[in-house]
C-alpha cells in the first residue's frame, strides 16, 4: 500500500473539489492511505500536520459540487528555489508521503515533474546530512507524481478540457443572460469582460452559447483592417433587423489586426461615437471562478480523480510522469513535460503574435 497525498495548486477552478474528492476516495479504495497537502506547495514548504493532513472517506462529504478548492492553493515563490524544494521533499518524507497527485495549471505541473526529477538527488543530500534515516532513505528513493489539469481558462494542450472550464463557461453564459435582459428594455449596448489573456476560449464559446454581436480574442485579430468599421458595420445590420441589444465579448488579452491591445474602453468609445448606442461595460471578473461546478466538471474531475490513483500505483522511475487528459471523451494519460512544454510554446508563439504558428502548433496536438 502506498501513502497517496493531493494538492491543489494555482489559480482555483470548480471541481477541484471534485478531484480531491475522487482521489481520496480512489485511495482508499484501492487500500492506501490518503493525504492533502493544504495551500498548494508553500505547505508542503512549510510541512508538519497542520500542512500534510491524512484524510478519511468522510472528511471529503459533500465536495463534488463545491466551487473553489477546499484544501487551499497558493503561489509558492520558496518551491521555485532548489532549497523550497528539499524542504518539501523531507516533510514528505516525515510524512510517509510517496507519491504526489497535483490538481492545477501548467505551472503547478512543471514544479511537479521538476520536483520528481530531482528527488534522487534530494534524498541523497537530506540523507547525507542526517536529515533522514537510511530506512526513510531506502523507502523513498522514488517520488510518483502525476498531475491533473485544474484551471477555467481551458488553456492546456494535449487535453479537450480542463477541469472549471465548463464551469466557468455556464458562469459567463448566465451573467450574459441577466445583462441581456436589461440590455433589451433599454435597447442598450453592452460591452463584456471576460477572463483569457492568452487563450479565447471562454470567451468564443460564450460568444457562440449568448449569440454575442461581435467577440475579440487573443489568438485571432480581426481579420479587418479597422476592427471599429467591421463592428459597426455587423452591429447596425442587427439593429437594423430589430434587434434591441447589443453584447460585444472582449478577452482580457484581445488584440486588433495591427496587434494592439483591445479595451472594453476602445470599443465602447466606437459604440457611443459612431452608433449613438447607450453603452455600458460590466468586468465579470471573479464571479466567473466562482459557484458550484457544473455537471461535466464534477464527472471530469472524478474520472480523473480515479485514473490519477491508478497511474500513480502503476507508476515507475522508467515511466514519465504523467498527466490525466481527456481527449475525444476517453480519460487517457499523456507524458505531463510535453503537455506543458506544447503549452508553453503556444502561449509563446500568442505572446509574439505569431497566429500561424500557435494554430499550427494547436493543430499537431492530436495528430497520432
Ligand atoms: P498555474 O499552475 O495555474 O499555471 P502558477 O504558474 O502560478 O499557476 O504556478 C503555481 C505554483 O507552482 C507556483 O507558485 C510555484 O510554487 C509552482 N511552480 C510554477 N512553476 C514552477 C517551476 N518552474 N518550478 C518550480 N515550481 C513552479
Amino acid at each position: 500500500a502506498k501513502n497517496i497525498a493531493v494538492m491543489t495548486s494555482g489559480g482555483d477552478a470548480p471541481g477541484m473539489n471534485a478531484n480531491v474528492r475522487a482521489i481520496i476516495r480512489a485511495a482508499i479504495y484501492k487500500g492506501c492511505k490518503a493525504y492533502a497537502v493544504y495551500e498548494g506547495y508553500s505547505g508542503l514548504v512549510k510541512g508538519g500536520p497542520e500542512y500534510i493532513r491524512e484524510m478519511h472517506w468522510n472528511d471529503v462529504r459533500g465536495w463534488l459540487a463545491e466551487g473553489g478548492t477546499n484544501i487551499g492553493t497558493a503561489r509558492c515563490m520558496e518551491f521555485k528555489e532548489r532549497w523550497g524544494r528539499s524542504a518539501a521533499c523531507k516533510n514528505m518524507i516525515d510524512a510517509g508521503i510517496d507519491a504526489l497527485i497535483v490538481c492545477g495549471g501548467d505551472g503547478s505541473l512543471t514544479g511537479a515533474d521538476l520536483f520528481r526529477a530531482e528527488w534522487p538527488s534530494l534524498i541523497k543530500e537530506l540523507h547525507e546530512t542526517g536529515k533522514i534515516t537510511t530506512q526513510q532513505y531506502e523507502n523513498h528513493k522514488h517520488l510518483n507524481i502525476c498531475g491533473t489539469l485544474g484551471s477555467i481558462d481551458n488553456d492546456m494542450s494535449l487535453t479537450d478540457a480542463t477541469i472549471g472550464c465548463y464551469s466557468s463557461l455556464a458562469r459567463i453564459c448566465k451573467a450574459i443572460d441577466y445583462i441581456d435582459a436589461t440590455a433589451n428594455s433599454h435597447q442598450r449596448a453592452f460591452v463584456i469582460e471576460v477572463m483569457g489573456r492568452h487563450c479565447g476560449w471562454l470567451a468564443l464559446m460564450a460568444g457562440i452559447a449568448t449569440s454575442a454581436d461581435y467577440l475579440f480574442i487573443p489568438e485571432k485579430p480581426s481579420s479587418h483592417k479597422d476592427w471599429s468599421d467591421h463592428m459597426c458595420e455587423i452591429v447596425a445590420a442587427h439593429r437594423a433587423r430589430g434587434k434591441r441589444k447589443t453584447i460585444v465579448i472582449v478577452a482580457e488579452g484581445a488584440i486588433a489586426s495591427d496587434l494592439t491591445p483591445v479595451t472594453c474602453e476602445d470599443v465602447k468609445n466606437v459604440l457611443v461615437d459612431r452608433l449613438g448606442l447607450d453603452t455600458r461595460i460590466t468586468t465579470l471578473g471573479h464571479v466567473q471562478r466562482g459557484g458550484n461546478a457544473v455537471a461535466y466538471d464534477r464527472i471530469l474531475a472524478t474520472m480523473q480523480g480515479v485514473a490519477a490513483v491508478d497511474a500513480v500505483l502503476e507508476g515507475t522511475p522508467e515511466i514519465p510522469s504523467p498527466m490525466i487528459s481527456i481527449i475525444e471523451n476517453k480519460i487517457v494519460r499523456k507524458p505531463l513535460v510535453e503537455a506543458v512544454k506544447l503549452t508553453k510554446s503556444v502561449a509563446e508563439a500568442i505572446r509574439s503574435k505569431d497566429f500561424a504558428k500557435a494554430i499550427s502548433l494547436r493543430d499537431s496536438e492530436f495528430v497520432e
